[in-house]
């Protein structure tokens, strides 16, 4: 933000604002002050939703097979756990549009700051170093900061969309996710598979991750294992895929422990601490990674999944 003053610049003073705008609000309590505006759509929607989606459990009860709320056409009470900052979400129609900046609200060695990075292993170009340590910026401890990858969190200038149904169904036939953003985590940053590019096997990348399995690419900060940022070996809501469903952690809220019932893509239909009626979602597989990781989803969608843009 210092570094900004001097010019003022606006693209470069919007991002920083924001970033540390959501650091202060995932480090205390005051995330609903300035940017709740944006999301008070969202809240509000989530709020009355959760007072129908009980009602409809109670109720008609039509929707049974996917979705509590499907019928209510309401936002979906885990909507709520997306990050007010970094989001803005929004009912059209039968339809769920997410907006996201990109950022993650947690910390991360890849935020920008005073070391300068060599290009790695002459991919892609040398990072170089800030003015200053961004406010989010921790010390490399899973990598290094010769093993990072190129760029920071806070270059990224851009943002992403996805609309998902409100009430997704699953489809005949499953589809290969690709390269590039294949979900939404609640953070603000990507969810990406279990590839690093055309035929780059993770493996490959694994040294460039940071504490939480993120790092920059090609595009913006994005997750490919377990993110301990937030989620560690729990049934913390990870995000939501791009054919709509939600992607939980390892355990299951409906029983506390690891489901024993889940298909190809870690997807079953239970209850979640979000929906009192059994509904479709994805879990993080407990399926060990180069013994040590989890990743986060290395299946096929079984819903029809929407581009990320
Ligand atoms: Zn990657
Ligand atoms: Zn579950």
């Amino acid at each position: 933000m210092l570094a900004c003053d001097d010019d003022g610049g606006s693209t470069a003073m919007d991002a920083s604002t924001g970033a540390s705008g959501s650091g202060t609000s995932s480090a205390s309590a005051s995330g609903s002050t300035a940017s709740g505006a944006s999301s008070v759509t969202g809240s509000s929607s989530v709020g009355t939703d959760s007072t129908s989606s009980d009602a409809t459990g109670s109720g008609p009860g039509e929707s049974d097979t996917v979705g509590s709320t499907g019928s209510t056409g309401g936002l979906h009470p885990a909507f709520a756990e997306f990050d007010a900052d970094n989001f803005t979400i929004m009912l059209d129609g039968d339809e769920v549009v997410l907006e996201s900046n990109g950022l993650p609200n947690h910390v991360s060695p890849y935020w920008s700051n005073t070391t300068a990075r060599a290009s790695p292993d002459g991919m892609g170009p040398a990072t170089p170093a800030a003015k200053e340590d961004h406010p989010l910026f921790v010390a490399p401890t899973a990598t290094s900061f010769d093993s990072m990858a190129p760029g920071n969190i806070d270059d990224f200038m851009g943002s992403f969309e996805l609309r998902v149904p409100v009430a997704p169904t699953l489809a005949d036939t499953s589809t290969a996710t690709g390269l590039g953003p294949i979900g939404m985590a609640v953070s603000g940053s990507m969810i990406y598979n279990d590839e690093e590019g055309p035929n780059v096997p993770l493996e490959n990348a694994v040294g460039s991750l940071d504490f939480t399995a993120a790092h920059t690419g090609p595009q913006s900060y994005h997750y490919h294992l377990e993110p301990k940022a937030w989620s560690d070996d729990d049934d913390a809501l990870i995000g939501v895929m791009a054919d709509g469903f939600f992607l939980y952690g390892r355990r299951c809220n409906s029983t506390g422990d690891y489901p024993d019932d889940l298909d190809v893509s870690g997807g079953h239909e239970s209850t979640t601490q979000h929906a009192n009626a059994a509904e479709y979602h994805y879990h993080i597989q407990n399926d060990a990674y180069l013994n040590e990781y989890y990743l986060l989803f290395p299946g096929d969608y079984q819903g029809t999944a929407a581009g990320i843009q």
